[in-house]
């Protein structure tokens, strides 16, 4: 399996304050990797440092390459957690917006861009808005065409930067079905940074926690078990968050599961 994104022993500072500390993982193909952790923990760095957008020490590789040769850019799509777009008043349309994640388009869009910008479109169901003012957009819709941004051109790896937070219950479900179709329909790699980990958590299919270093980094399995997990957030939220135990009743870990409080049934 294709390492996609290697970190190994990255820190980083903004001042003298380490921020990251000795941060080592792998992401592999086809994974799907919810990364949390508290407030101020240092995820949206990590997420700027793994694109080269801060500079931190050890070494990242991206699709096997080291980070300074990497040069594919086109096989990432990021959505960050501010997005100049949205806070620009600018009467852009929809599908323009898209068309700008397209790198190098100028003034001429070639028939090729354009049936590219219409693809992603009606992937993210944005296809109806396409000449409508961007910011006349509600916030679910303005994200999704965000999204069609991201997948322009057709990246191997999404990474978000807390997609959901302005996103109503409803767009909420919607926005992360379609991610969760992107990486089990087209392989698509993703890496979410979330605190919506109940209505994400069916998709993910691997946490990682971060508190300043990787205290967790595995399936949802693992995370059940882990030891340091249950030490960070207590038994009853790890078993919560890692969406085994919702809903539909039984924990997959049976009477294995030791640490949960209910015998292996649902916490819900
Ligand atoms: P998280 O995404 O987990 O909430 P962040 O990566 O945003 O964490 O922040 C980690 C730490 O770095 C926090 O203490 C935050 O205040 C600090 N920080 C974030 N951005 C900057 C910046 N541009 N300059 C200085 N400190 C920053």
């Amino acid at each position: 399996m294709q390492s996609i994104i290697r970190a190994e022993n990255v820190g980083f500072a903004y001042t003298r304050v380490p921020v990251l500390e000795n941060i080592s993982f792998n992401v592999q193909t086809g994974d799907y990797v919810g990364l949390i952790g508290p407030n101020g923990g240092g995820k949206t760095t990590l997420l700027k440092v793994l694109l080269g957008l801060e500079q931190g020490t050890g070494t990242v590789s991206l699709f096997n390459t080291p980070l300074d040769k990497f040069k594919d850019w086109h096989k990432i799509g990021y959505l960050a957690q501010k997005s100049p777009v949205s806070a620009s008043r600018f009467p852009i349309s929809a599908e323009e917006v898209v068309l700008m994640g397209l790198r190098g388009c100028g003034s001429n869009v070639s028939v090729c861009e354009l049936k590219r910008v219409h693809e992603a479109m009606q992937q993210t169901r944005t296809r109806e808005y396409a000449g409508k003012i961007f910011h006349d957009l509600s916030i679910g819709q303005q994200q999704r065409v965000l999204l069609a941004r991201a997948l322009v051109s057709k990246p191997k790896l999404l990474i978000l930067d807390e997609p959901s937070t302005a996103l109503d219950a409803q767009s909420r479900e919607m926005f992360f079905n379609l991610l969760g179709e992107l990486n089990q329909q087209q392989g698509v790699t993703i890496l979410l940074i979330t605190h919506d980990t109940g209505e994400v958590g069916k998709y993910i299919s691997k946490f990682m926690y971060v508190d300043k270093t990787v205290i967790f980094f595995g399936t949802k399995q693992e995370f059940c078990h882990s030891a340091a997990v249950a030490k960070q957030l207590g038994p009853f939220a790890q078993h919560t968050i890692d969406h085994l135990h919702n809903h539909h009743g039984h924990c997959p870990l049976g009477d294995d599961c030791e640490t949960c409080a209910h015998g292996g049934r649902a916490h819900a």
